[in-house]
């Protein structure tokens, strides 16, 4: 009843949403609590409410100092009593924080977790006790999260002498392992977890087999359909940004009810990203084409569909972006567009993003002996590497930064530190940063409802079963896909028959055999039917590796026949529906357009 009472006063809202009156109820009582929910479901008033509550200061630990300084002014707007000490702040106002905190005049203090660190502060806040910690973005304390931070490693050792107080961590990215870790370096292990919210009931999510070349077009095709604007368009890199946007304008301009597509990814200058931003937001224009760099904060509700041009890198950052779908909790799609070639261009990302350990311990040598070194420029060290590419360097520097074995200051001096734990964490991160991407892989293959697989994959309790709106849920269902067109059933036939001879071959090494046996099989059809072939549970695909000759780990795909292809025969396969983009008749017929192969 209490808490029913703050929320109408002091927050103005009429009601709680779900979940977080329990959350709320449980920290008000002094329990600790991990809270583990979707962005913009709440989670801000899971530590706010039993922190006004709980009367006294609440603490609350924020990485960012953009996602401090909107949480400060709001709060304030709605006159509670609240500052914020870190780095960005000057002397004095940090000092009258303080001042006021000793006090007991504040409702709430923010800090960035490097303040902790600072000699004198934690004994300040010692000096009278938070009634409440709050850990925000508490994923940043995983060694695992891509987000990590050093400085939220130490947490847990920091917070102890500022006990009793109910400490709660909340994050909108944690895995069951992610969650654990938090846990563990908070020594929280009581703590409750809330993991609730993740079942989106209104997106529909598709996933199709598209070559690279094509997905502009298709992408095009798709969003001509009745209702699918406004639209976000998902790309891997920026090139590819860049160009699915010049294509949208040269399929725009031979049409009459043109699609208004614009380019946003970080390498453009801020005040072109600010006017692209707006014209998406205002309406503007129809689709934004853009990188992951696009979307955090951006609260567009009528967004009917996302699509991604290219296989994510996660399943959270994956999630994520599709969550930007239907805000306004009207029906809306969202469509992953893949193809092997993708696992490759990942594969050059984790080359290029996660060095070698072995990399980051030659670039550490650069910087000399921690007892006996003296701070040196990055291109002073440079100089006395070998064999390192510049580019290699710097991203290894990057990471030894990130993993607390070379600090840099202001002036861009780098000193080492001679801590020998960040190998441990890098290679933990690295292992994990890889093991996302197959996790990506099993999704796209997870023959079961693709809602599901999320709430599983992030452990949420809710119990209500299928989505009844994806892909994998709708199969089988009427109306859904077609027949397989008579080249495609002859293909199908063809890669069991060659299967069902030689068991567990190359995907290229089958699409050869089935050229022996009918010449001039369309690569893109057979690709499609062996996708197929794999929902129905008739083939089984699987991810190997060798290493050849020059001594490169080359990934493929290997196929094997299963028990249920063995047996399927031709009734099976006219019976075989295949779903397609389900492309509008207008734009099928428009076609066949010149088309400009690139290729990457
Ligand atoms: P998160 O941190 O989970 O991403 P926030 O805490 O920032 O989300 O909340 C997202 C939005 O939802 C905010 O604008 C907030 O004011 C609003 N909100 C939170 N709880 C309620 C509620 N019970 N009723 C109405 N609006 C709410
Ligand atoms: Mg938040």
């Amino acid at each position: 009843m209490q808490l029913r009472e703050i929320l109408q006063s002091r927050f103005g809202f009429s009601e709680f949403r779900a979940s977080q009156e329990k959350v709320c109820h449980a920290i008000a009582s002094g329990s600790d609590a991990l809270v583990v929910m979707p962005t913009g479901a709440g989670k801000s008033l899971c530590y706010q409410l039993p922190g006004l509550a709980r009367q006294g200061t609440t603490l609350v630990i924020s990485p960012l100092l953009a996602l401090i300084d909107d949480q400060v002014s709001k709060l304030a707007a709605r006159g509670l009593r609240v500052e914020q000490i870190h780095s960005g702040r000057t002397r004095e106002a940090q000092r009258s924080a303080c001042v006021r905190y000793l006090q007991g005049d504040l409702d709430f203090l923010f800090i960035a977790p490097e303040r902790l660190a600072v000699p004198g502060f934690p004994e300040m806040l010692q000096k009278r006790k938070p009634a409440l910690i709050a850990i925000d973005e508490a994923h940043c304390i995983s060694q695992w999260g891509h987000d990590f931070r050093p400085e939220y490693r130490r947490l847990g050792e920091r917070l102890s002498g500022l006990r009793p107080a109910p400490v709660v961590a909340l994050t909108a990215t944690a895995t069951g392992m992610v969650q654990d870790d938090i846990i563990r370096q908070l020594g929280i292990t009581s703590a409750s977890r809330f993991i609730q919210g993740f079942r989106r009931t209104n997106i529909a999510i598709r996933i199709h087999e598209v070559s690279v070349p094509d997905r502009a077009e298709a992408a095009y095709g798709l969003l001509s359909g009745e209702g699918r604007l406004p639209a976000i368009i998902y790309a891997t890199t920026r090139k590819s940004a860049e160009e699915i946007t010049s294509e949208f304008k040269r399929l725009a301009g031979r049409k009459k009810d043109r699609i208004r597509a614009v380019c946003y990814h970080a390498g453009l200058d801020a005040e072109t990203r600010e006017q692209v931003q707006q014209a998406f937001l205002s309406g503007e224009c129809d689709v934004i084409v853009a990188t992951v760099a696009f979307g955090m904060g951006i609260d567009k509700p009528d967004v009917r569909t996302v699509i991604h041009a290219g296989l994510s890198g996660s399943v959270e950052g994956y999630y994520q972006e599709i969550g930007r779908a239907g805000r306004d909790g009207l029906p809306s799609e969202a469509i992953l567009m893949h193809s092997f070639a993708d696992q490759k261009t990942h594969d050059f990302f984790f080359e290029r993003d996660y060095p070698e350990p072995s990399v980051l311990k030659q670039s550490l040598r650069a910087f000399g002996v921690a007892s006996r070194a003296s701070p040196r420029t990055l291109d002073d060290a440079y100089e006395s590497t070998s064999r390192i590419k510049r580019d290699a360097f710097d991203k290894a520097v990057e990471k030894l930064r990130i993993h607390g074995a070379l600090t840099i200051d202001h002036q861009g001096l780098v000193t080492p530190t001679g801590t020998t734990t960040w190998e441990r964490t890098y290679e933990a991160q690295r292992n994990h940063r890889q093991k996302s991407l197959q996790q990506m892989l099993d999704f796209v293959q997870h023959p079961g409802c693709r809602m599901q697989y999320f709430l599983k994959y992030f452990g949420d309790t809710d119990a209500r079963g299928a989505c009844g709106v994806c892909d994998r849920c709708k199969r089988g269902s009427e109306g859904h896909g077609r027949e397989l067109s008579g080249p495609e059933k002859t293909t199908a036939k063809l890669i069991l028959a060659a299967l069902s001879q030689a068991d567990g071959v190359s995907a290229g090494r089958l699409f050869d055999r089935v050229c022996e046996l009918k010449p001039r099989t369309d690569r893109k059809a057979y690709e499609s039917v062996l996708e197929l072939l794999g929902q129905e549970g008739w083939v089984a695909v699987r991810k190997e590796t060798f290493t050849n000759e020059s001594n490169r780990e080359i990934t493929y795909r290997k196929i094997q026949i299963t028990p249920d292809g063995e047996t399927a025969g031709e009734t099976e396969i006219e019976a075989l529906r295949i779903s397609d983009l389900g492309l509008p008749e207008s734009v099928k017929s428009a076609r066949p357009l010149p088309k400009k192969r690139r290729r990457r």
